[in-house]
């Protein structure tokens, strides 16, 4: 049975890789720079983490996942950060955001239940269809 959102969210290992890309994308208004992953699940349900490659200040190069698996593990999730907290800068997952996930069609497993965007206040969730929806407070995860 595929996990839910929320329960992605809830696996220690996926927090913890979650609070990992936040602090190394050096959140602030200045020196800041997006860090994102995947969320890969294994044959025998255990989660683990792929961090793409360093981004730039606001873009992010996503790692190969042809048919919504990586090797013969399916993606669960993928991630990406928003550390830029000034005020004037948009902190909900972008227009471009929305259709990076809802066009690719290589991410339309089975298993895979959206990209997680973090920002300095609240983890979003861009559904497979684009949809965006607000999951849960980020400090309140992190402080887990
Ligand atoms: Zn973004």
């Amino acid at each position: 049975m595929p996990l839910s959102p929320k329960s992605v969210l809830n696996n220690a290992v996926v927090r913890a890789a979650l609070k990992q890309a936040w602090q190394d994308s050096n959140p602030g208004v200045t020196g800041e720079h997006e860090e994102g992953g995947f969320v890969l699940q294994d044959a025998a349900n255990s989660l683990s983490i792929l961090r793409w490659p360093k981004g730039l200040q606001d873009s992010i190069f996503v790692s190969l996942h042809r048919g919504c698996r990586i090797d013969e593990q399916d993606i669960v999730a993928s991630f990406h950060t928003h550390p830029n907290t000034g005020g004037d800068f948009l902190q909900e997952p972008s227009e471009t955001d929305k259709r990076a996930v809802r066009d690719d069609p290589d991410l339309k497993g089975p298993a895979y239940v959206g990209e997680f965007v973090i920002s300095q206040a609240t983890i979003y969730l861009i559904t497979p269809a684009g949809q965006v929806r607000e999951v849960d407070d980020t400090q309140a995860v992190f402080a887990e």
